[in-house]
């Protein structure tokens, strides 16, 4: 029997049908569209069989299968090696064309270059397309041509280069779903991939507050942000779209926009950033990394209310405020003088909306060591954070049950912590 002739479109961090640059592209193709997910051995393998991360993105697949049904087609997810799925994908159909959309981050850019060299070895054509961000890799640079590490310029060009275009162009998929197999049958279970729904669950996002974001964002307990943080990681919400949105809306919720793409192309000019200072001059300072420490840093049990209560509320939820986060990692680093890679390990384990970029770019500035980052002598004191951003304690209470007022005892007494820090990065900076 001949093979049908196809093109493919493969689903990784956009899950979502409407305004889907990748998606749109394949469908103007002259075969049949086939949409694939492909579950990556090579990363399962490595998560907790429970992890919500995996549970959220099955969601969203089931979802998306349950859309295309009603066009007489499917998603059509798979498991296993990337290049023997590929392998299978290939004596299975007359593969014509591949099209998706890109990813930055350093695995992602080394897998997509292995598969295009397998494929076009087979005679495919491969098209990939930018759609997780506005701006991406060099579009954003200095005028000599050099990435932009400070963010206010990288922003003011960013605006500038977004307003002729304003409104970005958002496309219009669904017009097109004629054009897709007609893919029958069911997706795989998350048995079937090994895996178990989590107790942890996404939550959906909201922007109603949106007018007062600037006065709110930075009080845990007003609870007041997008919480888009995970659909923008895994895509089942547009940039575009988003960006349409917020840009005659409020400045200040565009701006945390821009961080994001900021700290996405520090991590793809500099992809030592992944793991290693972007300050090599801070190579030189001696961490204390004691592992008992970081222990009581991951429980939450460090005897500082705001600190362990951001903890807590990651190891519940998988999410933890802004604010929070900048003061437990400036704690981890600073009062703890612990190297921020085994915050950013931890985080990247629990964080539903873990993203290398955002998390390496915002663990390096809060301590010190990254393009752009919090001065390495501001210690932030979180019995002050805790006054100023949770004046009556509602965010603590919420997140440590026993809290009263003689709450444990600080593992580390602050003004000492402070003048250590000090002293050991000064000591440590390589002149
Ligand atoms: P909102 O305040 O509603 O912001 C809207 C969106 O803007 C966010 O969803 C996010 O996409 C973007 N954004 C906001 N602040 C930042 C920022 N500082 N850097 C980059 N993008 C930002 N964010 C992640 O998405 N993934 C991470 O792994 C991550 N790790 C972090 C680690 C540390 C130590 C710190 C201090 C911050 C980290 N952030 C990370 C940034 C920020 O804390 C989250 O994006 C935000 O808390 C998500 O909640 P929200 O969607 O309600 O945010």
């Amino acid at each position: 029997m001949s093979k049908a002739a196809v093109s493919i479109f493969w689903f990784r961090r956009d899950l979502r049908l409407e305004d889907n640059v990748g998606l749109y592209q394949a469908l103007q193709s002259d075969y049949p569209v086939l949409p694939i997910f492909i579950f990556d051995e090579a990363i399962l393998s490595k998560l907790p069989k429970n992890d919500a991360r995996v549970g959220f993105i099955h969601e969203n697949l089931q979802q998306m299968h349950a859309q295309l049904q009603e066009h007489s087609s499917g998603l059509r997810v798979c498991h296993g090696a990337i290049n023997s799925v590929w392998e299978s994908l290939l004596d299975e159909f007359d593969v014509k064309e591949v099209f998706y959309n890109k990813d930055y981050e350093p695995y992602a850019l080394q897998r997509d270059a292995q598969i295009t060299t397998l494929l076009q070895e087979r005679g495919v054509s491969v098209s990939p397309f930018k759609d997780q961000v506005i701006f991406e890799e060099k579009e954003i640079v200095k005028a000599d041509g050099l990435p932009y590490t400070v963010y206010t310029p990288f922003k003011n060009k960013w605006l500038e280069k977004y307003k002729t275009l304003a409104p970005v162009q958002e496309w219009d998929t669904a017009a097109h779903f004629s054009k897709l197999y007609p893919h029958q049958g069911e997706i795989l279970t998350l048995s079937a991939i090994g895996f178990e729904p989590s107790p942890i669950k996404v939550k959906p996002h909201n922007l109603k507050f949106i007018a007062n974001y600037h006065d709110t964002r930075d009080f845990p307990a007003m609870d007041k942000t997008s919480y888009l943080s995970p659909h923008l990681r895994f895509g089942t919400v547009s940039v575009r779209k988003l960006v349409n949105w917020a840009f005659h809306k409020n400045d200040v919720f565009l701006s945390e926009l821009i961080w994001r793409e900021f700290f996405m192309q520090i991590l793809f000019s500099f992809p030592k950033v992944a793991n290693k200072n972007f300050k090599s001059a801070y190579d030189g300072i001696q961490w204390r990394n004691n592992e008992d420490d970081f222990k009581r840093w991951c429980e939450g049990k460090t005897g500082y209310p705001m600190v362990d209560a951001g903890m807590r509320q990651l190891n519940e939820t998988g999410y933890m405020h802004n604010r929070v986060r900048m003061v437990v990692a400036s704690f981890l680093c600073k009062h703890l003088l612990i190297e921020w890679q085994w915050g950013e390990a931890y985080f990247a384990q629990k964080l539903l909306d873990y993203d290398m970029s955002a998390n390496v770019g915002n663990w390096q500035w809060a301590a010190g060591t990254g393009c752009d980052a919090a001065p390495y002598f501001r210690v932030f004191n979180p019995d002050i954070q805790q006054k100023k951003f949770d004046e009556k304690g509602a965010y603590i209470r919420t997140w440590i049950k026993e809290f009263n007022l003689g709450y444990g005892k600080p593992m580390v007494e602050h003004a000492m912590a402070r003048d250590r820090a000090i002293a050991t990065y000064k000591a440590g900076i390589l002149k």
